[in-house]
């Protein structure tokens, strides 16, 4: 673990280091992530796809085995003598560590909460831990073909051989006994079910676990159209904090909610009529928009890995492989139960601490659920493919390391510039105009309590700040927020012109003097943020109805 020399590190720790919280502290610190118990009705799943479904649970458990592994070389070991501690303060420590599957505080910039814990590797166990970044990165830049590709790609980690020299092993190696128990139970609930689409991605998806080549299966989770939806394999590269390579395991099992799903489905049609309405230089709009990437709404049953730890995702949009989505683009998943949950847990609290009264009442749950849907579509919308001097270049590829914040940042605002929009076209209810606005406001404090060092939080803080100069958003001698609808919708028009135009523009400069001057917490904002504490930072799904199938 000493990438640095032991002396230094010893010296960082003790300066950088907080006293390590007790079981009290522990039980504190857990207690910011409010329970909420998953139960879901499975009377209406014929008995074969029940038993699949059991089956994915039950894989869904060995994916989670994987991803403690991809964290920290550390982690499982831990996780046993942390298991067999019954006393109160073991049961606090295994208890935030299940939180954070891990033993450092992912919302406190990775502080260990746990005694002989090494500070959090960024490499987390991709790479070497006796290596370098730039070793790595040296060592990267000497290969070419296949050879780079494997290196590079989502589905290996690098290791050192014994005579001291890289090489990068597939997942199909790494986690071999793991991902062949996966790959089994995979193939069972494949022999389960009787939806087609199902049996495709489950027989593709064991398939890859086995052969490392996950294209095929990603297209057919693409594809999949089914009562049991599940999310299963290696996903985000957010846990690579050297390289953003490599992509780390998941499992997410829900089932599908078909009514939500028809009715979201009619704001497809709606689309290109949005792009072609967008605020910005008309040369700028996309003429036509690709087919329109599906979207399934769910409720989630069990979610485990990446998808399990600290602040959970209310929806989330892959695969992110541009191999697939060149081709298929992605496609876009909701969990409404997770939604409802954060909203009665979170949002309602919140918007009680920190709104006018007069605007407390207008807060809605429907309005939030359109307005997470519409973030996701937002971002197919507007510029994407752009010229910068001639060349053709992504918007993403030109606003580098700005490129995360401000799209976030747009889709949050072009998600309220169609909003409005439909609300005036009828096909959105004439009484979101009153629940809308305060909805997002409630909502964009929320972001704003993880900070600003992410792109969500920045990108928000831009929304915030731009509405507060131009006056949709005040703030009352008592401190409270209000909402001005006139100057909202004129605001977040301005806002989405101004940031999809630097998008259209790869204005690089332009993006970042914004991000640097507008993402910041002004001081008003800093004052309601205090006011927030008692508040749950996210919750802690109980998935009873899954513990159930487990015990069966
Ligand atoms: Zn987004």
């Amino acid at each position: 673990m000493s990438r640095f020399p032991v002396a230094l590190l010893l010296v960082c720790s003790v300066a950088a280091a907080e006293p390590l919280p007790d079981a009290a502290g522990l039980n504190k610190l857990a207690a910011q992530y409010a329970p909420v118990e998953l139960r879901l009705d499975l009377a209406k799943l014929p008995a074969n796809e029940l038993a699949a479904l059991t089956r994915l649970v039950q894989a869904a458990e060995v994916i989670d085995g994987i991803f403690l592994q991809q964290d920290w070389a550390g982690n499982e070991a831990l996780l046993l003598r942390l298991s067999a501690d019954k006393s109160p303060e073991g049961q606090a420590r295994l208890r935030y560590f299940l939180v954070q599957k891990g033993p450092w505080d992912r919302q406190k910039d990775y502080q260990p909460f746990l005694a002989n814990v090494p500070a959090h590797p960024p490499e987390a166990n991709f790479y070497p831990s006796s290596s370098t970044k730039e070793e790595v990165e040296k060592w990267i830049a000497t290969l070419s073909g296949p050879e780079k590709e494997g290196a590079m790609g989502f589905y290996s980690v690098i290791r050192k051989t014994s005579d001291g020299k890289f090489r990068y092993i597939p997942y199909n190696v790494e986690y071999q006994n793991e991902l062949e128990r996966a790959a089994r139970l995979l193939e069972e609930a494949a022999g389960l079910t009787q939806q087609p689409s199902l049996k495709k991605f489950l027989s593709a998806r064991a398939a890859a676990f086995r052969s490392n080549e996950y294209v095929e299966s990603d297209v057919a989770w693409m594809e999949l159209d089914a009562s049991i939806e599940p999310t299963i394999g290696p996903y985000e590269t957010y846990e690579d904090q050297w390289f953003g390579y490599k992509a780390a395991f998941e499992a997410v099992i829900a089932l599908r909610d078909d009514a939500e799903t028809a009715k979201l489905s009619r704001f497809a049609a709606e689309l290109q009529g949005l792009e072609d309405a967008l605020p910005i230089d008309p040369k700028q709009r996309n003429p036509k928009l690709g087919a329109l990437a599906p979207i399934r709404v769910v409720n989630q049953l069990y979610a485990t890995g990446d998808a399990g730890h600290a602040v959970k995702s209310v929806a989330y949009n892959l695969p992110n492989d541009e191999r697939v989505t060149r081709e298929h683009g992605s496609k876009r998943i909701m969990l409404k139960n997770l939604q409802e949950a954060k909203f009665k847990m979170i949002l309602v609290p919140i918007a009680r601490a920190a709104l006018a009264a007069a605007d407390q009442k207008n807060v809605d749950f429907d309005a939030f659920f359109t307005f997470v849907l519409m973030h996701e579509l937002m971002h197919g919308l507007g510029p994407h493919d752009i010229q910068v001097g001639g060349q053709k270049i992504t918007a993403r590829q030109a606003l580098k390391e700005t490129a995360s914040a401000i799209e976030e940042a747009k889709a949050d605002v072009a998600g309220m510039w169609a909003m409005q929009r439909l609300v005036e076209k009828g096909t959105l209810p004439k009484a979101m105009e009153k629940t809308m606005y305060v909805t997002y406001l409630a909502g964009a404090f929320r972001t704003l309590r993880f900070g600003t060092s992410d792109a969500h939080g920045k990108g928000m803080a831009v929304q915030l700040n731009y509405l507060l100069d131009h006056g949709g958003v005040t703030v009352g001698k008592d401190g409270a927020f209000a909402v001005d609808a006139a100057k909202m919708k004129e605001g977040l028009t301005g806002l989405t012109h101004d940031l999809m135009t630097l998008e259209a523009t790869g204005d690089h400069d332009g993006a970042k003097k914004l991000l640097e001057t507008q993402g910041v917490v002004r001081p008003e904002v800093q004052k309601l943020l205090g006011r927030l504490k008692a508040v749950p930072v996210d919750i802690d799904p109980v998935p009873v109805t899954a513990q159930g199938l487990l015990q069966k």
